[in-house]
């Protein structure tokens, strides 16, 4: 393998499409329709206009939104985001928000809502080590909650809902921001969805919000204006200077999803293959690799396990990097390994992964 293009198997910034980078690397010269580099366009040019509104429509299409959905280009990251919904939806109310801690993510999330006003812990797997996620007879959901907040895809831990959660009377916020556009997702089921840009669909700097109409009429009134949702509603994403190289690689990716993946189905079934094809690694490991995730939770997106000993880890790391496969090491938080099989990551680069893998497993056992 070629040492100056590794595979991206990160955690996140993710890999991105060849055919999209190839574009990318255009733009940064001229926009072909514009003939201005990228990075000097202006955010308040006609063009940029059609951009937003491209990649707004993309959306809409790829994930059959139902029209009371405002689509929004953030700034702040998903970070942002777990203060920006309690202050929208919790200031205020006299029931506690209802949050699942499932894993390193949503422990943030709930951290940040805490500071605004009263949560209640609907479930959580911090005593078990965030190594599965609670069933539906697990989950005592109150009809009185102002939302329940999760997060679809715990990037660290490599857990996925392979559901929706709650109740239909209670707003639903859900943070996908590791498998947002890797799959359908029943999108009219949600109050809000958020994603930040940098695992599954672009670089960092831009974080997608989906908003029913509804949530935000009934915000407080005295919010500040970069942190109330209406702003940036009411200015088209353009309330103050947007990342416009950010959303239009965005833009880059929604159309390779579209034109050339063909919709988010048959996206979906690419990211089973590669995933299925790490999962059987494992499985037919006799015990070398130690998924981590139990198995009707494990995600499509992250791939975490063990091998015997953290020495062996560290062997197994050195020897992946050196053979050209980058981002494997797990989270800080739990060690391991990760393997992030994002949208733009092929199923060849999965395929040489196992290979090594089975590989590494012949001349260590
Ligand atoms: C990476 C990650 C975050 C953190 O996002 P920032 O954009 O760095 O604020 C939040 N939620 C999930 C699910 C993540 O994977």
């Amino acid at each position: 393998m070629n040492p100056l293009n590794h595979l991206n198997f990160s955690g996140g910034p993710g890999a991105l499409p060849e055919s999209v980078l190839l574009q990318v690397q255009q733009s940064i010269i001229a926009v072909p329709e514009v003939g201005l580099s990228i990075l000097g366009i202006s955010h308040r040019s006609d063009w940029f206009a059609s951009v937003v509104a491209e990649l707004e429509g993309n959306i809409r299409e790829l994930m059959g939104l139902p029209e009371d959905f405002h689509v929004l280009f953030l700034q702040g990251g998903a970070t942002q985001q777990f203060s920006m919904i309690p202050m929208t939806l919790l200031r205020g109310k006299p029931h506690p928000a209802e949050y699942l801690h499932t894993g390193y993510w949503s422990g943030k999330a709930l951290a940040e809502a805490r500071r605004e006003g009263a949560i209640r812990v609907l479930w959580s797997g911090e005593a078990s080590g965030f190594r599965r996620l609670p069933g539906d007879e697990e989950l005592a959901y109150s009809p009185d909650a102002p939302y329940l907040h999760y997060i679809s895809n715990e990037t660290v831990e490599g857990l996925q809902f392979h559901r929706v959660l709650g109740r239909d009377d209670v707003p639903r916020v859900c943070d996908m921001s590791s498998d947002f556009l890797s799959q359908p997702c029943e999108a009219e089921r949600y109050s809000l969805i958020y994603a930040h840009a940098q695992k599954n669909i672009g670089p960092a700097g831009v974080t997608v919000v989906l908003v029913r109409d509804g949530v935000l009429k009934n915000a407080p009134a005295d919010l500040p204006g970069f942190l109330d949702y209406r702003s940036h509603a009411q200015a088209h994403s353009i309330f103050n200077t947007p990342p416009v190289f950010a959303i239009y690689v965005v833009l880059l990716i929604t159309r390779w999803l579209r034109n050339e993946i063909g919709g988010l189905s048959r996206m979906a079934e690419i990211n089973r293959s590669k995933a299925g094809l790490m999962y059987r690694r494992l499985d037919d490991s006799h015990g070398f690799y130690r998924g981590r995730a139990e198995t009707q939770d494990r995600s499509l997106m992250n791939v975490t396990f063990n091998l015997a000993t953290p020495e062996l880890e560290q062997r197994f790391l050195a020897a992946a990097q050196a053979a050209g496969f980058s981002g494997l090491s797990g989270h800080r938080s739990t060690g391991g390994i990760r393997a992030s099989l994002y949208n733009g990551l092929t199923l060849s680069a999965v395929e040489q992964l196992t290979g090594f893998m089975e590989d590494f497993q012949r001349k260590a056992g």
